[in-house]
């Protein structure tokens, strides 16, 4: 091959892909996301990013509130000679400002009871809430706030017909158990469940929300990846016992996440001891130091340690969260406690 080199060739086009993407990551790096006062990059919100010949193709994930990034975005990469456009790809859900996840690595670890307790002590602080139930292998949101098997209403709106959701305890409730026979096994595979799940994130008509709580099914398999991907997340909690089979699977479970992007917020330790009614002392039923051991591992903060307590069980049949039946409880003080945490890091402390 000749080494003659077009006197007409620009040194920029000797610029290879790679450090082209290395440039775009280092001017979207210096993009600011006002409310939390990080980077765009850092924060998870771009996500897919390629470039095609002279071409910026990306995703990109956000709130309500943050559509002004987009003009942010094109207008920083402008200032790059070879780059012709960028093509954005939003991933929003309408009205809503701040889309959180709880996870888990397997079932019967109270991911459901904490997502409720959360969404509830965040209504009591004055936030504007919606929880989406999306654990099509055990949805029981529903029950957990006192909703029965109903009737979803679906109304017609410019942009389609949309699904209403339920109210609560002043919160918004959207769930796959709502839309499944009472007592049947969802029996959802592949691209039907794909389906459903990106109906349920992107069909539902919220109003305004200052959060929206997503209850994920357990596990790393297909619908957690699909809601990943389809769903302006900013964040993932998780949940997990002490026991070192649970951890395991959250240590799965967190890797899933930082793989796509998602930032993990923390991790709650759930069923962390069991508070003796005469003396106060504290049984560590499930062993313990398993959640520290993990936050320690995968640099993820402790959240809370939540005891076991039968109220938690018994709120959660008659679908009165604990937090918002019993306040003073100690399990309602952490459910507390990470909700103020949150509401300081989303910075929502006045509420319209
Ligand atoms: P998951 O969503 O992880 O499958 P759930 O939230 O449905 O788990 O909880 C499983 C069961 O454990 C429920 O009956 C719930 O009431 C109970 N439970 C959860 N956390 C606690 C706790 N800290 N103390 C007592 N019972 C709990």
């Amino acid at each position: 091959m000749s080494s003659h080199q077009s006197p007409f060739q620009h040194p920029e086009d000797k610029v290879q892909p790679n450090s082209r993407q290395q440039q775009v990551v280092q001017i979207l790096k210096q993009i600011i996301e006002p409310t939390v006062k990080n980077d765009i990059v850092s924060l998870g919100m771009v996500r897919n990013l390629r470039i095609v010949n002279d071409y910026v193709y990306l995703r990109f994930y956000i709130g309500s509130h943050q559509h002004q990034l987009q003009a942010e975005i094109e207008s920083a990469l402008s200032s790059l000679a070879w780059c012709k456009k960028t093509y954005i790809q939003l991933c929003t859900i309408p009205g809503i400002k701040t889309t959180l996840a709880v996870s888990s690595g397997k079932g019967g670890v109270g991911k459901s009871t904490t997502t409720v307790n959360i969404a509830a002590a965040l209504r009591l602080q004055g936030a504007k809430v919606g929880l989406l139930d999306a654990d099509v292998y055990g949805p029981n949101v529903p029950q957990m706030l006192g909703l029965g098997q109903a009737d979803i209403q679906v109304i017609h709106t410019p942009a389609g017909d949309k699904f209403l959701p339920l109210e609560a305890q002043g919160i918004k409730v959207m769930s796959v158990g709502l839309l499944a026979e009472a007592d049947r096994p969802l029996a959802w595979r592949g691209p039907v469940l794909h389906k459903i799940i990106t109906q349920f994130l992107q069909d539902v008509e919220w109003g305004e929300l200052d959060y929206l709580l997503i209850d994920l099914p357990p596990g790393t398999g297909d619908a957690q990846i699909t809601i990943i991907q389809e769903s302006p997340i900013c964040g993932v909690i998780l949940v997990t016992t002490p026991q070192q089979v649970a951890i395991a699977d959250v240590r799965r479970n967190i890797h899933m996440f930082r793989q796509g992007g998602v930032p993990v917020l923390g991790i709650i330790e759930n069923m962390s001891y069991l508070i003796c009614g005469d003396c106060g002392s504290r049984t560590p039923i499930f062993g313990s130091g398993g959640g520290e051991q993990l936050a320690a591992e995968l640099q993820a903060p402790l959240l809370g340690q939540i005891p076991i307590d039968a109220r938690i069980c018994q709120g959660g049949d008659i679908g009165s969260p604990i937090v918002m039946s019993d306040r003073t409880s100690p399990a309602s003080q952490v459910f507390t406690q990470i909700a103020a945490a949150l509401n300081t890091t989303f910075a929502w402390y006045s509420f319209g």
